[in-house]
């Protein structure tokens, strides 16, 4: 069966194909193309107001060419700050993926609230739409709390800044090895193979 990542970014590409692959027993040999090896650009607008819009979104550029597709979206909600930046988590301080000028500007907006004000939690929204146009999401989640100041250079984006009460540790300091263990990417990746079971058990979607 053929299944296309629908992301041009290498560490997804690399974190899906191993999640999928340590599951191929449950849900079967997946013949792994990505948009890039098929030759679609990467200018998608994630226009969506929730993380799920925006995966199904990328997803259905791949069901377009024929395909199972699968695509993700994620990033980071702050309950101090009504949920920002959530689906801006790439490019909250403007310019697209510049990490310490996003982490900067949460925690200047942060100024002033107590630690226990804090909560906030990564969230990954995984799409899945099959050919025939049926779809589905899933999310994963990690619950924690912004810091005061970054701690420790592990990670990316806002790993940093992020305590995670799992981990009780921030991020930053957290080994990446671990954190894929428990991570919202994680989590939804395997929620999105046990889904992905159900559906392939009900019938042939992929001729
Ligand atoms: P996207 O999912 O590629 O659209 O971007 C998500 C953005 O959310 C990233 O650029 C990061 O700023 C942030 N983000 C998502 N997951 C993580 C994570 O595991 N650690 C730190 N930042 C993350």
């Amino acid at each position: 069966m053929k299944l296309v990542l629908a992301t041009h970014n290498p560490n997804k590409i690399r974190e899906m194909t191993e999640i999928l692959a340590k599951s191929a027993s449950e849900i079967g040999e997946f013949e792994i193309l990505t948009l890039v090896a098929l030759g679609v650009p990467d200018d998608v607008e994630e226009t969506g107001s929730t993380f799920e819009e925006n995966a199904l979104i990328k997803a259905r550029v791949g069901a377009s060419l024929g395909y199972l597709s699968v695509a993700d979206d994620s990033g980071l909600e702050v309950d101090a700050l009504g949920g920002e930046p959530g689906v801006y988590s790439a490019r909250y301080s403007g310019e697209h993926g510049d990490d310490e000028a996003n982490n900067r500007l949460v925690l200047e907006r942060l100024s002033g609230v107590p630690s226990e004000k804090r909560s906030a939690r990564f969230v990954a929204a995984i799409a899945c739409v099959f050919p025939d146009g049926r779809s589905f999401t899933v999310r994963g989640t990690v619950e924690g709390r912004i810091l005061e100041a970054p701690e420790g250079n592990n990670g990316f984006g806002y790993d940093p800044i992020f305590y995670s009460n799992e981990a009780a540790s921030s991020f930053g300091t957290y080994p990446p090895e671990e954190k894929n263990k428990i991570s919202h990417r994680a989590r939804a990746l395997r929620l999105f193979c046990d889904r992905l079971c159900d559906y392939l058990g009900e019938k042939n979607v992929n001729e």
